[in-house]
């Protein structure tokens, strides 16, 4: 554990207090030491958070509010902030986000943030699932198609959360068995929970993260059909198998990534408002914050498709 102080809050920053912080694939292979990046690295950005204290130039989010944030910053000024695809800001590197959320505290400029309905931990899914707004407003997944999603991690329970409230039938195909049973009751009788998937599918999601989920997927997707995938397979493969894979089939195919506009994080946290419930609680496991290591070591297999790290008591329960 590496302890920072913190400094006079710069005016367009929020200092927050964190909560509750989800385990991304990408924390995971950074966890493992497959990303070529410099370490150390403060790790954590699936977060639910309660401000504490506001710069001098902030308006609109008050101590008190419960929040959480996007990756990256957007200047709103670029050829791609102008054309609504601010995710790829050019200047989306400035990394005004001080420190990550395994912390106790973070200063994040204020145009980073997403006001929450509460503390809740699930909402620590909205950025995770803004991502899969993202790629599912490319692929339109309609109900008369035939739809198969790879993975039930993080990503793919929360694209299966999103099906199931558009009532648009799917099929989730997961190896690990447990993770299997999990999201199983959670999709029914919208979804189906898959050993194997079988025959073809007019879109597939490879939210796998791994070489052999992608090489089902472009297995799986019919001729003239819509791939799309999140995985990111550092360290894991050059996935050089992938044009002649796709090659002669007319499969329109996207590496989407991270979740276009600034406002799909408001729609994102607005879903799971409305529809998240008691039996999607299911597929989340929490562990208190001394169990970090553990909790990391542990994802790749667990039985559940997100693991949640309780950082901090919310408001009410701190004696
Ligand atoms: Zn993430
Ligand atoms: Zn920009």
């Amino acid at each position: 554990m590496r302890t920072r102080s913190l400094h006079t809050l710069p005016p367009r920053r929020v200092r927050v207090r964190f909560l509750c912080c989800g385990i991304c694939g990408s924390d995971l292979s950074t966890f493992e030491g497959r990303r070529e990046i410099d370490y150390p690295v403060s790790l954590g950005h699936e977060f639910v958070a309660e401000v504490v204290a506001v710069g001098e130039a902030v308006e609109g989010t008050a101590p008190g509010d419960f929040v959480t944030s996007d990756l990256n910053y957007r200047c709103c000024a670029c050829d791609h902030c102008r054309a609504g695809r601010s995710h790829l800001c050019r200047r989306r590197g400035d990394g005004l986000f001080s420190n990550r959320s395994f912390a106790e505290f973070a200063d994040i400029d204020a145009s980073y943030l997403t006001r929450l309905a509460g503390p809740q931990r699930h909402f620590a899914l909205t950025e995770p699932l803004s991502c899969v707004l993202h790629a599912k407003r490319w692929v339109r997944p309609t109900a008369d198609e035939r739809i198969l999603v790879v993975g039930a991690g993080g990503l793919g329970s929360c694209l299966a959360f999103a099906l199931c409230d558009e009532s648009v039938g799917f099929e989730i195909v997961e190896t690990l068995p447990r993770r299997r049973a999990t999201i199983a009751s959670a999709v029914e009788p919208v979804g189906r929970a898959v050993t194997r998937a079988e025959g073809e599918y007019d879109a597939v999601f490879d939210l796998s993260g791994s070489e052999s989920g992608l090489r089902l997927a472009c297995a799986r997707v019919r001729s003239g059909g819509r791939l799309c995938t999140m995985s990111h397979l550092d360290g894991y493969s050059k996935a050089d198998f992938l044009l002649a894979a796709l090659t002669r089939r007319d499969i329109a195919f996207k590496v989407s990534f991270i979740n276009g506009k600034r406002a799909t994080m408001d729609t994102a946290a607005a879903l799971l408002a409305k529809s998240w419930n008691s039996r999607w609680e299911q597929v989340i496991e929490v562990l208190p914050l001394d169990r970090l290591q553990s909790a990391f070591e542990a994802r790749r297999h667990s039985p559940y498709c997100q693991t949640l790290v309780e950082v901090a008591a919310p408001v009410g329960d701190r004696g």
